[in-house]
């Protein structure tokens, strides 16, 4: 078998254009979508990723405000700042770039964003309401790989899913949706003694790792779908993921590049979280 393409990069673009269309709806009442992003001090990536951010919502018609400090700024001083666009309302969505630099606490910061604009859905009362399954603010990177399941016609309701990875921000959150859409879910971690014979059984895998190669062909159940999360460097210094796609793609029934997949989702997730928090404002 060869597996077929889930294409990150035209679902996101579809999902942006379906953001244009109704940011332009909430512009029109007067009511543009705001994002402001922070980003503290000079970290290479971060600055990659920031400026990512900014463009995108520029290309959906949002306001993007960047909210650049040095890395010297005080943990007092961030958090006076996310306090004074609680209080702005024309920002609908604010996200602290991590890492934040070690003096300043980042769980403090997250949770210092007001809930209703926590667009990340980092903070303990978005991860709370997934949890009980309130309405609330969903991880940018699970919450795309649900809508890449849902794109291609794959409903969890019944399935057997596997996630490997059991972080707060991709793995946790992942598992909690896909439980939400009625799966059998199992979560793997680094203390799974045998991952393979987890994955062997999944109708659905998502890699949420951090290291090359953690899912092989031989892992795989025939025809599985296999979500790669992961973002890794290969030999050649390129972008590469958890999966080895070359094997695992004869075996599986879909299957997401890196890069081109998970990633520009999980951008697009942030517009669309930035707008429901402007239609939330806007209905209040
Ligand atoms: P993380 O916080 O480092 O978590 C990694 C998880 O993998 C941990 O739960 C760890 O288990 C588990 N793990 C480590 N080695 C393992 C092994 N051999 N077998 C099974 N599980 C193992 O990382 P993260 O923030 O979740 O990110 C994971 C990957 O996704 C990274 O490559 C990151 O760059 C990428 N990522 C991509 C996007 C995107 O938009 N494409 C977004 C976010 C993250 P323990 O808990 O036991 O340590």
């Amino acid at each position: 078998m060869t597996a077929r393409l889930i294409d990150g990069n035209a679902l996101a673009k579809k999902v942006r254009g379906e953001v244009a269309q109704q940011v332009a709806a909430l512009a029109a009442q007067g009511r543009q979508p705001g994002l402001a992003v922070i980003l503290v001090g000079e970290d290479p990536a971060s600055q990659v990723y920031v400026k990512h951010k900014v463009a995108d919502c520029e290309s959906v018609g949002m306001r993007s405000v960047l909210d650049r400090h040095p890395a010297s700024l005080s943990e007092a001083t961030l958090l006076q700042r996310i306090r004074e666009l609680n209080a702005d309302a024309s920002i609908h969505g604010i996200l602290v770039q991590l890492p934040l630099p070690k003096h300043i606490d980042a769980n403090k910061v997250i949770e210092t964003i007001s809930p209703a604009k926590d667009v990340d859905g980092f903070h303990v009362a978005s991860a709370g309401a997934l949890m009980i399954g309130r309405p609330g603010f969903k991880a940018c990177t699970p919450y795309g790989c649900m809508k890449m399941l849902e794109a291609i016609g794959c409903d969890p309701r019944g399935k057997h899913a596997v996630v490997i990875g059991r972080s707060n921000i991709v793995g946790k959150p992942m598992a909690l949706l896909l439980l939400q859409a009625n799966a059998t879910v199992t979560i793997c971690h680094s203390a799974t003694p045998d991952l393979a014979a987890h994955t062997r059984q999944a109708d659905i895998v998502v890699a949420a790792v951090g290291k090359r190669n953690v899912l092989t062909a031989d892992m795989v159940k025939p025809g599985a779908v296999i979500i790669d999360v992961g973002m890794n460097r290969n030999d050649e210094g390129k972008l590469c993921g958890d999966v080895d796609f070359a094997g695992v793609s004869q075996v599986a029934g879909w299957i997401t590049p890196v890069p081109g997949g998970v990633g520009p989702m999980t951008r697009a997730m942030l517009l669309v979280n930035t707008l429901e928090a402007a239609q939330a404002a806007a209905r209040a």
